[in-house]
């Protein structure tokens, strides 16, 4: 399009040269509408790309267009890349910092869900992590297979992606649907069963860490991508978990310093008290230090969660967390996703400093299986 707009210009500027006085007024008038349409429309490719070109058509790194795109705040609508729909609010554990809490217990019905996820694959989505409380537990894992696959197979979604705590995933859902997924990312936050008790993710006879060492087995047996999340809290924050890590080799550790959302683990109105759990930053810092030679660690203290991510609710509502807390944006299927969007709070530049674009299809991770 850079390279087509000045020769097109030319030849309409050399063909109004050569027109009668009498006609010259209306070729003006279409040249003007020619070139607003042609502005309008290298503007929508630009924000496809998610770069611009400078005045001489050549591209801008992200850096140098930043100035341009604050003068211009309002103008430009956000796409939303990479979504984290948090589908259900449902789960089978009790973690003391839980930041999505049972505040209700509505799912919408398949159909709807996946005219939303459409509705986000034409507004430019490239990335869906579907998420909870726990994606597994709502049909016994079904729903959340069919979603998978709708937004594999029909929608070509370079990256699909789940965040469950891996208690009730069963080998039979990977047969089913493991194909259309890239990646499996497990939340778990100590290698000490004691601990996860203590947190809330103790269930029973049934133990956590060797649960994740079967679902470790199983994404390699099925071609997944196997990741883990972990929170960082009072209880985990003295671990030592450079071995454990080292041997499950995910291949990306997400580290979190535990956060507190109003009205979700902080609050009145809220579920959870998560006060007790929470950490400084310098203690963060400390743990970090602690694990600096794993190299897949990704690190996301509570500056970096910030605005960084755009969260979609059951009702597909987006979650401004701007004010420490969740407000909900109207639903993007009543008024469409660049209507609802404009109420995400999502800060898109914090979003590539956090690292969140980065290699997330299994095609393009090259792993050996
Ligand atoms: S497993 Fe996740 S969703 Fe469930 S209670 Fe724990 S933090 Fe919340």
């Amino acid at each position: 399009m850079g390279m087509l707009l000045p020769t097109s210009l030319a030849e309409r500027l050399l063909s109004l040269c050569r027109q009668p006085l009498g006609s010259l007024w209306d070729s003006l008038t279409a040249l003007l509408c020619w070139l607003q349409a042609a502005f309008l429309g290298l503007g929508a490719e630009e924000r496809q790309q998610g770069m611009g070109h400078n005045l001489w058509g050549e591209p801008q790194t992200e850096e140098e267009g930043e100035e341009g795109e604050e003068g211009e705040e309002g103008a430009l609508s956000l796409i939303p890349t990479s979504v984290n729909y948090h589908f259900t609010r449902q789960c089978n554990y009790k973690c003391g910092f839980c930041f999505h809490t049972a505040k209700t217990s509505f799912v919408l019905p398949l159909e709807e869900a996946k005219r939303g996820l459409w509705l986000l694959k034409e507004a430019g989505m490239e990335k869906i992590n579907f998420s909870g409380g726990e994606p597994f537990i709502h049909d016994r894992g079904d729903y959340l297979g069919q979603l998978v696959k709708f937004c594999k197979r029909e929608l070509g979604l370079p990256s699909v992606s789940i965040v469950s705590n891996g208690s009730l995933i069963r080998e039979r859902w990977f047969k089913d649907y493991g194909e259309y997924l890239d990646i499996l990312a497990i939340s778990c936050d100590s290698f000490d069963e004691q601990v996860n008790v203590l947190i809330g993710r103790g269930q029973g006879k049934k133990n956590h860490v060797e649960n994740l060492q079967k679902l470790r087995m199983w994404c390699r047996d099925y071609r997944v991508a196997f990741k883990i999340n972990s929170v960082i809290n009072r209880f985990n924050v003295e671990e030592d978990m450079n071995k454990q890590i080292r041997a499950l080799n995910p291949v990306r550790w997400k580290v979190f310093q535990c956060l507190l959302i109003e009205g979700e683990n902080s609050g009145e109105d809220a579920l959870r008290e998560a006060e007790r759990f929470v950490i400084s930053d310098e203690e963060f810092e400390e743990f970090l230090e602690r694990h600096k030679e794993v190299s897949c660690l990704v690190p996301e203290s509570n500056q970096k969660m910030k605005d960084s991510y755009l969260i979609l609710d059951e009702y597909m509502r987006f979650l401004n967390c701007r004010n420490g807390r969740k407000d909900p944006s109207k639903s993007i299927l009543d008024v469409g996703v660049e209507e609802a969007i404009k109420f995400s709070g999502f800060d898109e530049k914090m979003f590539l400093k956090r690292g969140g674009k980065y290699v997330w299809s299994k095609a393009d991770l090259k792993l050996d299986w």
